[in-house]
């Protein structure tokens, strides 16, 4: 599984909750947060993720970049 696929997967689990790269990158063991960041972006540009600012959902820290499955 590819970590595009791994965190497509995670958001449409956790929907619809909001996750920052950071949290993401946490939760999904990646090894850089860049690459948390890369895939985050790219989903955030299809109709089924939204990326906005906000309040992560898991540290709470607002605002920041929150990636979320669509409702
Ligand atoms: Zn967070």
């Amino acid at each position: 599984m590819t970590i595009a696929q791994r965190v497509a997967g995670f958001l449409r689990e956790h929907k619809p909750k909001r996750f920052c790269d950071d949290c993401i990158c946490e939760r999904l063991s990646l090894s850089r947060r860049q690459q948390a960041f890369r895939v985050t972006s790219a989903l955030g540009e299809t109709s089924d993720f939204v990326r906005d600012d906000g309040e992560c959902s898991q540290c709470h820290i607002s605002p920041r970049k929150v990636t979320a499955a669509s409702q």
